[in-house]
C-alpha cells in the first residue's frame, strides 16, 4: 500500500469505465438480437395473444435499446476523454472532478456545483 492513491484511483476509473463500455455494447448487441427475432417472430405468428405480448415485448426492448445507446454514448465520450487526457477534468471550471463521484458516473463531464448549475440553467 504505497502513496500514488490518486492516479491509481483514476486508473482503476478508466479500468472500470474500458469495462462498462464493452458490457454495454454487448449488451447493446444482444438486445438487437433479440429484437430482431421478436419482429421476426411477429410475421409468423398468427395467434393475437402472443402478438400482443411481442408489441410490449419490443416497445421495452426499444425503451431499453435507448437507454443504452445513449449510454454507452456517454461512455464512447468518457473514452475519447481519457484518451486525451481530460477525463476527470470539470469542462466547466477545470478542477478534478472527485474520483468519488466518477466511480458512480464514469461519464460525468462536470463536477457537482457546475452539474448543479448546468441543470439550474435548463
Ligand atoms: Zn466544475
Amino acid at each position: 500500500m504505497t502513496a500514488v492513491a490518486g492516479s491509481a484511483d483514476l486508473a482503476d476509473i478508466a479500468r472500470l469505465l474500458r469495462q462498462r463500455h464493452d458490457d454495454t455494447a454487448e449488451r447493446l448487441r444482444s438486445l438487437r438480437e433479440q429484437t430482431v427475432t421478436v419482429l421476426a417472430g411477429e410475421t409468423g405468428s398468427g395467434d393475437a395473444a402472443d402478438a400482443g405480448t411481442l408489441v410490449v415485448e419490443s416497445a421495452e426492448q426499444a425503451m431499453l435499446t435507448a437507454a443504452l445507446s445513449e449510454q454507452l454514448e456517454k461512455l464512447q465520450t468518457a473514452l475519447s476523454r481519457l484518451e486525451a487526457g481530460t477525463f476527470g477534468v470539470c469542462a466547466r471550471c477545470g478542477q478534478q472532478v472527485p474520483v468519488i463521484r466518477l466511480e458512480v458516473m464514469p461519464w460525468a463531464t462536470h463536477c457537482v456545483p457546475c452539474q448543479s448549475a448546468l441543470e439550474k440553467r435548463r
